[in-house]
């Protein structure tokens, strides 16, 4: 819960294979989070084209030690 979903969700406003925006809701883009990462599934009206783009908070923090 924070910024950060915000942030993902700009990434995923047009579709990578046909460049065409995925605000139309006919698409499908659905943000959910598993583990320490955000994952965004997003699948496109107009190609057909699936996929996912994951946002892993481990890497933007490697100076981190959990525990
Ligand atoms: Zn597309």
């Amino acid at each position: 819960m924070g910024k950060h979903t915000q942030h993902l969700l700009d990434w995923v406003q047009f579709c990578p294979h046909c460049g065409g925006s995925l605000e139309d809701p006919r698409n499908l883009v659905n943000e959910f989070s598993l583990a320490d990462s955000s994952i965004c599934f997003w699948w496109c009206y107009s190609c057909g084209a699936k996929g996912e783009i994951a946002e892993i908070q481990r890497v933007t923090a490697p100076e981190l030690v959990e525990g």
